[in-house]
């Protein structure tokens, strides 16, 4: 890992940013890389789960990979062009001065992967960082180690180690990685281990992007289709049994309307996963600690007395890591299910009376990745958005702003700091230097800011210190 870094830097210090040329080389052959491997990469993500659809792999890891690397490649002319500004004053501009901001790759870069999209959280941060032109390095998750394995093979075929090494191994190569003096660092993963990153980072000022979790909202209101609302949250709540970052983590029910929505819900689900253990459409918990986790939550709702509804099918349970779909109605704040970051099929559904109080539930709780919105009233539309801060948005359904290649990724307090995704993400990994071209002439006013000052910066002064 240290000589893949020194290499790397070293390569940077001596060659600079990687050719546009070079850059799109590399993106092209992470696409090819993608397409041609993605049933031996469903397979692999198959076996880490113990049971994942490749229609699952292909939607959420390998297309959003393969989508976002090509929105790269056909704008990268684009995005290295050099921006010309306005000069301050305007007229040093007239007399022949320039105002410029330049992208210069940061150098290089550190990417930190977790279990539950390798493929999408892995291709997409090198699709930003490749394209400004910085060399990387990525460690991927313990806890995906044939996907991960495999990934290192494919792009160790391909692409020299100076350009992206993939570095692979437990917590100890987790914690050695994240000390590393990297130009920028972006991590995706839990936001207690965030804290730990940006500790880590600290010590050398590497510059951070998190990437985090946290509880996402789901705001439902009648004024929406309850079927196509319904359908909607739990299409996305079960994909990849809820192990994904934007999951709705809560709903937010009218009280009047709870009994009626649950219904619906219920309903969804069993037209979506008519069975859940013999389902191979429904993916398992990735390991026994995490199954562990999720039951516990269950336990201890039971355990308080809340109402807590499983959907299952009557089936007897054969996959010994699959959990079935859970509505917890109306838990208490001081539950687990409350207090954690979910992170499986368990929904939590609070309600509440009227929208201002739902508004307020949302606010006294730490900063969530997204929200969601269920109401086609334009006016509380932009309600909820002006008086709610998440990382975004997504209005009448779920997750995929994420998919929306020219919005910026990212969280903000505590579900994140920093953004990626699209020119956004170039950005990220780009130094944007400011470069100002004096004119080679002098002029009266440059000469009026150098002493002996006269009456000429006096009248600048006036001009520009008033009202
Ligand atoms: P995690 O934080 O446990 O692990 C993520 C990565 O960090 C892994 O590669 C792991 O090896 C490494 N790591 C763990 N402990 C470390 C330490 N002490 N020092 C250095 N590195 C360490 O997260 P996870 O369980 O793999 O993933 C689930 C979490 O990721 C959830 O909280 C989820 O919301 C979040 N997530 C966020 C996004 C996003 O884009 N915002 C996307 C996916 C997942």
């Amino acid at each position: 890992m240290q000589q893949c870094f020194t290499v790397q830097k070293s390569e940077f210090t001596t060659k600079g940013n990687l050719s546009v040329v070079r850059r799109k080389e590399i993106l092209r052959t992470l696409v090819e890389l993608l397409v041609d491997n993605s049933s031996a990469i469903c397979d692999a993500l198959n076996d880490d789960f113990s049971n994942r659809a490749p229609q699952v792999s292909l939607l959420t890891d390998i297309g959003a990979a393969v989508s976002t690397l090509k929105h790269a490649l056909s704008n990268i002319d684009k995005w290295v062009k050099p921006e010309n500004h306005f000069t301050s004053p305007a007229i040093l501009g007239l007399f022949g001065a320039r105002a410029q901001i330049q992208f210069q790759a940061k150098g290089v870069v550190g990417i930190i992967v977790p279990w539950n999209f390798p493929i999408n959280l892995s291709f997409g941060p090198l699709a930003s960082a490749i394209a400004a032109g910085n060399r990387a390095m990525v460690k991927l998750s313990e806890f995906t180690p044939q996907t991960s394995k495999l990934i290192e093979e494919l792009i160790g075929e391909k692409i020299d180690k100076s350009e992206i090494a993939i570095i692979n191994g437990g917590i100890d190569v987790a914690q050695e990685f994240s000390a590393l003096p990297f130009d920028h660092l972006l991590f995706t993963g839990a936001t207690e281990v965030g804290k730990i990153i940006m500790g880590q980072a600290a010590k050398n000022l590497v510059p951070v992007t998190l990437e985090l979790g946290g509880k996402s909202p789901v705001i439902v209101t009648r004024n929406f289709d309850k079927s196509l609302a319904a359908a909607r949250i739990m299409g996305g709540k079960l994909m990849n049994a809820g192990q994904v970052c934007l999951a709705p983590d809560y709903l937010l029910v009218e009280e009047n309307y709870l009994d009626e929505f649950v219904d619906e819900l219920m309903k969804q689900v069993k037209i979506q996963y008519p069975k859940i253990y013999s389902n191979p459409e429904y993916t398992a918990i990735i390991n026994d600690r995490h199954y562990g986790r999720l039951m516990s939550y269950i336990d201890e709702a039971k355990a308080s007395g809340v109402k807590v509804i499983k959907i299952d099918g009557d089936e007897t349970p054969i996959n010994s890591r699959k959990i079935a779909p859970y509505l917890v109605i109306n838990p208490d704040d001081n539950l687990k299910i409350m207090q954690d970051e979910i992170f499986g099929p368990l929904l939590p559904i609070k309600t509440y009376k009227n929208i201002d109080e739902a508004i307020a539930y949302v606010n006294s709780r730490p900063r969530p990745l997204a929200l969601y919105y269920f109401d086609n009233d334009k006016n509380a539309q932009d309600r909820i958005l002006n008086q709610t801060i998440s990382g975004g948005v997504t209005i009448n359904d779920v997750i995929l702003h994420i998919a929306m290649e020219e919005l910026p990724f990212g969280g903000v307090g505590a579900s994140g700091i920093g953004a990626y995704h699209g020119k956004r993400g170039f950005l990220e990994f780009s130094h944007q230097k400011a470069i100002f071209k004096q004119s080679p002439f002098d002029n009266f006013l440059l000469k009026a800011t150098r002493a002996p000052y006269g009456k000429v910066l006096e009248k600048y002064l006036e001009f520009t210190i008033r009202k």
